[in-house]
């Protein structure tokens, strides 16, 4: 397959423990042959692929930086926070996620009933198997429907049956984007607030000024201990990123980056997004201020 440009810095990407295809240790395999020097994986809820991630990136000799990719509720909408450096084997950490998986599980049974009574010939069984040891997702039901042949692509699925207000979506519940945040902070992580414009897709980003306008949101989240903004991004044009990146220096956050890889050929490629080299350090820098565990360990083979 013919490949644009790999960018070496990717802090945005799933496995098998959650939605993305590829396991912790072909991603991270992966990445180092098209060229991708430092990789955090952010799986949705969970840090399960955590362990097998890093043990595969002293193998091939890549920088790894654990991650998690929390989803938080909004009235209108959803928040997604990253957490970067993450004591990922911290107890109240653990408990969310257990929390977080069953109400995945039954809000996932629950739409599969939705999409039998509606005719489907899905079950809960092949969900399930799609799914395999991952965070159960809407993506694993998409797929599924996809499977019985009820819709042509993923993307129908959700616009057929289980997008947002879609007939057979079901919410479930969801930390506050205050809660994930204070929870990375807890466990020593360094909270992230990912692709910014899908909290509000229908605020007025102010395209036509200079610069963008005062987010009330932003500093919201910043009062609640936020620390970076996700300002380069999957398909985020370089005028977009730039006007992130200028909201993040006037809120007093870092900067983070990453493609969003699901390892399928509909999500932006891996490394397809150009991100800064220094964002690394200053994630590595707030990561030591906030006493992660993981500074005092070694992320390169052969680094000291
Ligand atoms: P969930 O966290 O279970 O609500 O599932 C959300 C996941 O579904 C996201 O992380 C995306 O990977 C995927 N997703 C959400 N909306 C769409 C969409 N319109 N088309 C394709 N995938 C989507
Ligand atoms: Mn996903
Ligand atoms: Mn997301
Ligand atoms: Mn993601």
């Amino acid at each position: 397959m013919p490949r644009t440009k790999v960018y070496p810095i990717d802090l945005h990407t799933h496995s098998t423990a959650s939605d993305g295809r590829l396991s912790p240790e072909e991603l991270v395999a992966y990445g180092a042959a098209q060229g991708i020097e430092v990789l955090s994986l952010t799986d949705h809820d969970s840090v399960g692929g955590i362990d097998a991630a890093w043990s595969e990136a002293k193998q091939v000799g890549i920088e790894f930086i654990p991650g998690i990719e929390l989803s938080t509720a909004l009235s209108e909408g959803e928040c997604h926070i990253l957490g970067y450096f993450l004591d990922h084997s911290s107890p109240t950490l653990l408990r969310t996620l257990v929390r977080v998986q069953a109400s995945r599980r039954e809000r996932g049974r629950r739409m599969v009933e939705q999409l039998r009574a509606l005719g489907v010939p899905v079950s809960w069984e092949l969900v399930q198997e799609v799914a395999g040891e991952g965070t159960i997702t809407r993506t694993h039901i998409a797929e599924a429907l996809l499977n019985v042949g009820a819709v042509g692509t993923r993307q129908q699925a959700f616009e057929r049956y289980i997008g947002r207000g879609g007939p057979a979506y079901v919410p479930r519940y969801k930390l506050s984007p205050e809660e994930a945040i204070a929870l990375i902070r807890e466990t020593h992580g360094v909270p992230v607030l990912a692709h910014p414009t899908f909290v509000d897709p229908h605020r007025d980003w102010g395209t036509d000024q200079p610069r963008f306008p005062a987010w009330p949101f932003l500093e919201r989240l910043r009062e609640a201990g936020l620390l970076g903004l996700e300002a380069y991004y999957g398909e985020y044009s370089a005028d977009l990123a730039a006007r992130l990146a200028d909201l993040a220096k006037r809120y007093g956050l870092i900067r983070t980056g990453g493609s969003d890889f699901h390892g399928d050929a509909e999500t932006p490629a891996l490394g397809s997004v150009a991100v800064p080299p220094e964002v690394v350090g200053a994630l590595r820098r707030l990561a030591r201020h906030c006493s992660s565990p993981w500074l005092k360990r070694t992320f390169v083979s052969g680094a000291s």
